[in-house]
């Protein structure tokens, strides 16, 4: 049986680096993103080239037409999916709540929580030995901020991670006996663009001083937690937490 994986938000940083690495663990690769047509690409062509096999579908998973249809595609151009990295995610720029729009708030939203929801729907519909599927594994990516709270940052971004580790406990024990695992990994301060995307590029260097290990993560490190998760080494593991975060 083909492994076929779907990283979404696959197209840059911490998503790119674990689909490199699915790759080269034998997966059939699907990534998804949002708008970068070319950094996309990029990685597809990066993991065709060492002798893989990579797809590129672009949808905002915030969308539910759009997952539908993105999910639609993959059953017929690349097969059954079996492992889902809930990865998208989106910052917006540094604040306290007491300046939140509504508007960002929901656009938090949309894309951290109801997006994750809904590819974990659509993956759990191909997976179930309930619909005919072999199974198979999630990993939900959260954040330490979902512990941390981020408070003068981004409490709208933490509070949507709360909601990732959430889901992924209850999500865990509804599918158990359909063959399907379901985890989150809670990255620390990884050097990608997000910080960059959100307003503060050196992001990583500030607060680093406040990192036990005194340093910012690489995204390899995460996705090396992330596969191993998706493994069947860790096949008695399920609605576990995995914090890659440097010891905060
Ligand atoms: P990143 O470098 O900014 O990459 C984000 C990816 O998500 C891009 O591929 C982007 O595609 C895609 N994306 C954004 N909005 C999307 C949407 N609506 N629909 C589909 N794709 C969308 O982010 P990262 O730092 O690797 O973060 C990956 C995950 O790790 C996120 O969930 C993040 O919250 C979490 N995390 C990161 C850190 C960190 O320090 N970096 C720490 C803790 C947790 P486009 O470029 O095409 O928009």
């Amino acid at each position: 049986m083909s492994k076929i994986i779907l990283i979404t938000g696959g197209s840059d940083g911490i998503g790119a680096v674990t689909a490199q690495l699915a790759a080269e663990q034998g997966y059939i690769v699907c990534i998804n993103y949002r708008q970068n047509h070319i950094a996309a690409n990029k990685v597809v062509e990066a993991i065709n080239v060492s002798g893989g096999q990579a797809y590129a579908f672009q949808a905002d998973i915030s969308s539910e037409n759009e997952v539908v249809d993105m999910f639609a595609a993959i059953d017929a151009q690349v097969g059954r999916m079996t492992a889902l990295v809930n990865n998208a995610g989106i910052i917006e720029s540094q604040q306290k709540l007491v300046d939140m729009s509504a508007e960002r708030l929901q656009k938090v939203f949309a894309v951290n929580v109801v997006g994750s929801f809904l590819c974990a729907r659509e993956a759990i519909k191909r997976m179930s030995v309930r619909n005919g599927g072999n199974g198979g594994s999630i990993v939900n990516i959260s954040s330490m901020a979902s512990r941390l709270g981020s408070p003068f940052e981004y409490i709208d971004y933490a509070a949507t991670k709360g909601a990732i580790d959430s889901m992924t406990v209850g999500l865990s024990k509804e599918v158990a006996e359909e063959n399907i695992r379901v985890n989150v990994v809670r990255p620390g301060t990884i050097y990608t663009d997000i910080h960059g995307k959100a307003g503060e590029p050196a992001r990583v260097e500030r607060v680093k001083a406040f990192i036990p290990m005194k340093r910012g993560g690489q995204p390899d490190e995460v996705a090396k937690a992330i596969l191993w998760l998706l493994s069947d080494d860790a096949s008695y593991v399920t609605g576990a937490t995995l914090d890659v975060a440097g010891g905060r």
